[in-house]
């Protein structure tokens, strides 16, 4: 934060909004350079407002900000990407909301996030593409957000006694931080892992989204992947996302 400065430049991304008094909006932004702010953005409802249109939630946008003590105040807005498609389908908005309120979890205030930054914009593209696999796409937003965050799951050698895992099923341990060989696994907590599972982590953990993204995974493979990403994210956040139940109910809706 350039404490000199009064008023300062910033790209961000709106992960959360809400209204406030009559007109007002508060927004939890991430910004690549001063990490998660919070600012209010006055008057932004009124339809003659020049911020009218461009604070929407999950886009892209160039802000100009006045610093404050406690809360800051959005004196500029400029949209740069709506990613529309978010607001035009239920299930991508919904993941995207699910990304957005990760990254609000793993995410400090006024610390620099400009690796994640980057990631999240990247993948609100990734939901915004006409035949993505959204939940393919969520997968790997998970894996990358724990590798910027420090806690990436060990997938290569067993979590407890660190030798290399050898190719068959086995099993991961939230608490060990990864997966850990069925000798290890004895006595202790954790869930069957497929071999095949395993692959697409140790696919997705070394290469790009383009090259995952063609992946075709079956049913039962999303749901061990989700399975297995989520309890270890559930753990290390100590508390049930709220947007995971939204998406678990929407999902009970739509299948
Ligand atoms: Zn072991």
């Amino acid at each position: 934060m350039p404490r000199s400065e009064r008023l300062f430049k910033t790209q961000a991304i709106i992960l959360r909004r809400y209204d406030y008094g009559e007109a007002d909006r508060i927004l939890t932004l991430l910004t690549p350079d001063y990490g998660k702010l919070r600012a209010i953005a006055k008057g932004a409802r009124k339809l003659t407002s020049r911020l009218n249109g461009h604070l929407e939630l999950y886009s892209h946008v160039a802000l100009l900000i006045a610093r404050g003590s406690d809360l800051h105040v959005v004196s500029q807005a400029e949209q740069l990407e709506a990613f529309l498609p978010l607001h035009g389908d239920l299930l991508r908005n919904a993941y995207a909301h699910y990304i957005a309120e990760l990254t609000d979890r793993f995410s400090e205030d006024e610390e620099t996030h400009t690796p994640l930054f980057a990631l999240l914009n990247a993948a609100l593209g990734w939901l915004c593409a006409p035949e993505a696999d959204l939940a393919l796409a969520v997968r790997y937003f998970e894996l990358r957000l724990l590798r910027l965050s420090g806690f990436e799951p060990s997938l290569f050698e067993c979590a407890v006694g660190q030798e290399p895992l050898m190719a068959r099923d086995q099993f991961f341990s939230a608490a060990e931080g990864g997966v850990i060989c069925p000798e290890h696994a004895r006595g202790r907590a954790a869930q069957p892992l497929s071999l095949n599972a395993l692959k697409v982590l140790r696919h997705m953990a070394r290469t790009d989204y383009e090259a995952v993204r063609h992946l075709r995974l079956t049913a039962a493979l999303h749901a061990e992947l989700e399975r297995t990403l989520g309890s270890y994210l559930l753990h290390l956040l100590e508390l049930r996302l709220k947007s995971v139940e939204f998406l678990q109910q929407l999902r009970m809706r739509l299948l």
